[in-house]
Parts: C-alpha cells; sequence; structure tokens
C-alpha cells in the first residue's frame, strides 16, 4: 500500500488516464490495505502510530511517506481526492467539508488584503454572500458582473485583479457562461478563474480543459447525490493546489471527515448513471412543462429554445438534472403549485436521487433586493425543479397535476 506524503504533494494523478469516465469513477484511486478488500476502506481515524521516534521526526520533516493527522491527511479522504482529480483531468485535489469550505478556501488562499475579486452576479447565494459581504472585511473588493457579457468581465478587471470567479450554468436561473472566453479575459488581465462547476458536474464540464486554473464542487450535490453528507473538493494544478489551498486547509482545519470521504467515494461510483438518468428525465419534464399553458417560460440547457444553447454545444457534454420555469400568476401560484405536488418535495437542496423543488425568490435569494432579483431574472413565478431517479412519467404525471390545480 503506497502512504502518499503528507507534507509534499500526494499523488493523485491518475494511474491509467486512457479509461473512460465510468471506469474511472468505478477503479481510480484506491489505496488496497494488506486484507485485500474490494470495497474502499474506511480508516475512521484522527491520528497515525509511528514505528519509533526517528520515523516521527522524519514524518515530521517530509522525509518519510506516511499520514501524521487526520486535518492534514487521511487515506479514505485521499482515495477520494485521488479518483477526484481523475475525473476532472486536475494533476491535484484537496477535500473540504463542504462546497463553501473548498469556494472559501480557493478564494482566500489566493487572495490578500488590496487584492481585487471579478464575480458573475448569477451564483449560488453564500458564494455571493462570501465575495460581496466576507471578503471586503479583508480589505478584498470585488466587481459583480453580468457573466454573460464578456464586455463586462474585461471593463471590470484591473491591476489588482488576482481572480475572476463564475458558476455555469448559474443557479436559479441556469444561465450559460462563456468559460473559454471568461478564462482568456482573465488571464490577459493576468488573474486566475475560479469555476463552480456543480451545476454542470463533472460529466457534463471539464472546466479546466476549457482554460479555467481551479474548480471547485460541492460534494453534497450529485457527487453524493444521495442526500446524507456534506463535502466538498478544490481541484487545479499541482502548483495551484500547493500554492493556495494545501497549507490553507492544513492549518485552518476545514478538513473533510472520513466518513464522508467514504460515503462520497462509494458515491462516484453511482455518478455517471444517475447523473445520466436524472438529465433524461429533466429534459422530459422540460418539454412537458414547455407545453403547458400555465407555464411561461422553461429554461432548460440542453433545449434549442436555451438563450445560450450555442455555448452549451460548445462546452458541454450534456443538458442538465435541474429545470427552472416560471409560473403564470406569480408567488400564490408558484406556492400553489408546490403545494400541491406529492412526489416531488419542496427543498432548497439539489442534484438529489429524489425530485426537489424551491422556490428562489423566497428561499435561497430571499437576501436580495428586488433590484438584484430582477436582474438575476428571479422573478416571483420561478421555482426551480432538481429531478431525481424516479419514473419519468410519474414526476410528468405529479408535475402536470399541480399545475391544474394553479
Ligand atoms: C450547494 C452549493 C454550494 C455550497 O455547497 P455546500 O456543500 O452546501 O457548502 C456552492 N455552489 C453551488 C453552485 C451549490 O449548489
Amino acid at each position: 500500500m503506497s502512504a502518499p506524503q503528507s507534507s509534499t504533494p500526494r499523488p493523485s494523478a491518475p494511474a491509467a488516464r486512457s479509461h473512460r469516465i465510468e471506469t474511472r469513477l468505478v477503479q481510480d484511486g484506491i489505496l488496497r490495505s494488506p486484507f485485500g478488500e474490494t470495497s474502499e476502506a474506511l480508516y475512521l481515524t484522527q491520528g497515525y502510530v509511528y514505528d519509533n521516534s526517528a520515523q516521527a521526526e522524519a514524518r515530521f520533516k517530509g522525509e518519510d511517506c506516511g499520514y501524521q493527522y487526520s486535518r492534514f491527511a487521511n487515506p479514505t479522504v485521499s482515495m477520494f481526492e485521488s479518483r477526484m482529480a481523475s475525473l476532472e483531468g486536475a494533476e491535484a485535489a484537496r477535500a473540504t467539508a463542504t462546497g463553501m469550505a473548498a469556494v472559501t478556501v480557493a478564494l482566500l488562499g489566493q487572495l490578500k488584503a488590496g487584492d481585487h475579486v471579478v464575480a458573475s452576479k448569477a451564483m449560488f447565494g453564500s458564494c455571493r454572500y462570501v465575495i460581496e459581504e466576507f471578503l471586503p472585511r479583508y480589505g478584498i473588493p470585488s466587481t459583480l458582473v453580468d457573466g454573460r457579457d464578456l464586455d463586462q468581465w474585461r471593463r471590470a478587471a484591473r491591476p489588482t485583479t488576482k481572480t475572476f470567479f463564475l458558476e455555469s450554468p448559474t443557479n436559479p436561473a441556469l444561465e450559460v457562461i462563456d468559460i473559454e472566453a471568461v478564462a482568456e479575459i482573465a488571464h490577459q488581465a493576468g488573474a486566475t478563474l475560479l469555476v463552480d462547476n456543480v451545476f454542470a458536474t463533472p460529466l457534463w464540464q471539464s472546466p479546466l480543459t476549457l482554460g479555467a486554473d481551479c474548480v471547485i464542487y460541492s460534494a453534497t450535490k450529485h457527487i453524493d447525490g444521495q442526500g446524507r453528507c456534506l463535502g466538498g473538493v478544490v481541484l487545479g494544478s499541482t502548483k495551484f493546489i500547493i500554492d493556495h489551498v494545501h497549507t490553507l486547509i492544513r492549518q485552518t482545519g476545514p478538513s473533510m471527515s472520513p466518513f464522508n470521504a467514504w460515503v462520497l467515494l462509494k458515491g462516484l461510483e453511482t455518478l455517471a448513471v444517475r447523473v445520466r438518468g436524472q438529465t433524461d428525465n429533466a429534459a422530459a419534464c422540460a418539454v412537458a412543462l414547455a407545453e403547458h399553458t400555465k407555464v411561461s417560460r422553461v429554461i432548460y440547457p440542453g433545449r434549442p429554445d436555451h438563450p445560450q444553447a450555442a455555448i452549451v454545444r460548445r462546452q458541454m457534454r450534456g443538458g442538465s438534472t435541474l429545470v427552472a420555469f416560471e409560473i403564470d400568476g406569480g408567488k400564490a401560484a408558484a406556492f400553489r403549485f408546490q403545494d400541491a405536488l406529492r412526489l416531488v418535495r419542496i427543498s432548497n437542496n439539489l442534484g438529489d436521487a429524489k425530485s426537489l423543488i424551491t422556490h428562489p425568490a423566497t428561499t435561497t435569494h430571499q437576501r436580495l433586493k428586488q433590484a438584484q432579483l430582477d436582474e438575476l431574472g428571479i422573478s416571483d413565478g420561478l421555482v426551480r425543479l432538481s429531478v431525481g431517479l424516479e419514473h419519468p412519467d410519474d414526476l410528468i404525471e405529479d408535475l402536470l397535476a399541480a399545475l391544474a390545480v394553479v
């Protein structure tokens, strides 16, 4: 069993890049113990014992391979990191306790007082909070732009701009941003590009190959996909991870629990099957919703009527497990619709095997002012549906029955 060195970059590059994604999701990154277990072992341990004092000294000096303490590294967490790196085509990965820990570490690791951030306005609520409210407290201002407008990215860059941040498709209106074009603008400005790839999933979009310097996930979403554990991961080149992420996680402690890493490893084994099934179901729901007279607008990356359909075709390999749509009649109609659903449950989570729906204006985006909601296309009638693995006909029957009472 090769125990990765804990004080230097861990070997998270895939052993066989030639294998296809489905194979890598099942096989890559396993550190098999001398017991020869089939399934990835759960190393639920805080610390590690040393054979002798000299070994302990050598390990702290980084001269001896092996683990020291699970805030720094843990074999189960290493397996998760290796498999994620292989899946993403990244040289290195570091796991974190939550997706927000991954975003925060990826930003703070690169930034210091006086630096500047450019970010797309349309993003997950907590990401917007970190950039808009939290970073300025440490002397790091930001400019928020309409991510679809490349000129706004260009104009926002300053000599002090260190990083660009975006998510695509965006939450909750599923706008799509041209990652390759924004990466080019970022690099011309001497900045890095960070992409939150949660909505696209690693199956349908690979931001590193489009020019991004760093990709982050909330593993809480499709990677678990069965509603159990929180988790996050930061991926990039070995240099990016060592310079910006490795030490910050070790010393400040947003580390992933080995138990969660183990659950997420098992989640990865079925990621491709689940995301494909959920995407097919979502596409079927989008068709049924688009035909309904009480639905004024359906936004689904993968439909030819999506506003950025050409970019979707260029940068994504599949549609989405999410559908956003607007119900005629505003908040009252949206609430009546959600409350009439029997199979689809009301929850702000997403990516789950169970179908979930939320009304962003009153939940995830409640903090925003009316003008900000308007800018983001979050109307009173907009709902965001995360499509699960139920039979699509049952889901469509549930959606149509609920629309009938609106
Ligand atoms: C959920 C989510 C996050 C935050 O992840 P947590 O695991 O909840 O901390 C960040 N970005 C996007 C797009 C998300 O959906």
